[in-house]
């Protein structure tokens, strides 16, 4: 992906939320950052604020938490993406994935619907769950960036309501996706350009 003008150093951000493990992270780090060029950063653990969570539900609220994402975001952030191992809810679905502000900063997923029942019997150097997770934050980050759902299956930005959608399509964006990505960027970079004080 290439564009021009960039001086910025915009930077991706995965934040861990409560006590999620860092650690799994960087396995996917990498990963992702084939598919940007911007670098890929791991912050500090973050604990998410208590107003987040139902105790009804005992869940927590996707909403609450993208809002908390964009107060702490650091200045070169150009996304933040939040990684929690808790269970996310919004008001309109019982409970999600992911979630992310199109067009916009933070995105979150979670890996606690993400565990499929038979993963933990065969413990590999690359779990289906850690696969799983960087599918939903290479999905999420493309609508932060304003890409849309997609109709094709193995692409990444297919909307996946269950593992078995999630497992079948692949980590990377379609050759459609992926112009029009290259396109988004570009605007998105001309944007933080215009506003930088000269
Ligand atoms: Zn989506
Ligand atoms: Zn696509």
């Amino acid at each position: 992906m290439k564009w021009g003008g960039n001086v910025l150093h915009p930077t991706i951000y995965l934040i861990p939320l409560g006590d999620f493990d860092a650690s799994h992270l960087t396995i996917i780090v990498e990963n992702i950052e084939t598919q940007f060029v911007f670098p890929l950063k791991i912050g500090s653990n973050l604990a998410a604020p208590s107003c987040a969570v139902d105790p009804v539900r005992n869940q927590v609220n996707s909403n609450i938490i993208l809002k908390q994402l964009n107060e702490v975001a650091p200045s070169d952030a150009l996304k933040v993406v939040g990684i929690a191992g808790f269970d996310l809810f919004n008001p309109i679905f019982s409970f999600v994935f992911g979630e992310a502000q199109f067009e916009g900063k933070c995105a979150v997923v979670s890996t606690y619907r993400l565990h499929g029942e038979r993963d933990e019997k065969k413990p590999r150097r690359y779990p289906p769950v850690i696969l799983r997770l960087e599918k939903e934050v290479v999905h999420e980050l493309g609508h932060t960036f304003g890409l849309r759902h997609c109709s094709d299956r193995s692409c990444v930005m297919h909307f996946s309501p269950g593992l078995e959608s999630v497992d079948r399509k692949s980590p990377f964006y379609c050759p459609v996706c992926q112009e029009l990505l290259c396109w988004l960027v570009a605007r998105e970079l001309g944007r933080h350009q215009a506003l930088r004080p000269t």
